[in-house]
């Protein structure tokens, strides 16, 4: 099931593993070789992950990760990287703006 939910990207980014496969980046700090089945809470910035996201495009690897959750009852949300783009890109725009005025 998808949940759509309205998050701040600012505080998303704070809390999220990216996953390239089975290993993950923290959005906040940028540590390597986390692993989203394991590591609840970053050894780099001691930031809790609340958030996943995938560079992954394959349907499958993506639910794969979706039933690893499930299976684990690991305590994430999944982003849709589409939307955190198009959001932090938003964002971006209104800094921008910002910033002008
Ligand atoms: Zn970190």
């Amino acid at each position: 099931m998808r949940v759509y939910k309205e998050f701040e990207p600012e505080e998303v980014k704070r809390h999220l593993l990216l996953i390239d496969d089975l290993y993950g980046t923290c959005a906040n700090c940028g540590q390597l070789g986390l692993n989203f089945t394991k590591d609840k809470v970053c050894p780099g910035c001691k930031t809790t992950f609340s958030f996943l996201m995938t560079k992954l495009k394959n349907p499958g690897d993506v639910i794969k990760i979706l039933n690893r959750i499930k299976t684990d009852s690991l305590p994430f949300t999944m982003i849709e990287k589409d939307d955190y783009d198009r959001a932090s890109a938003r964002d971006a725009l209104g800094d921008l703006f910002s910033k002008k005025t």
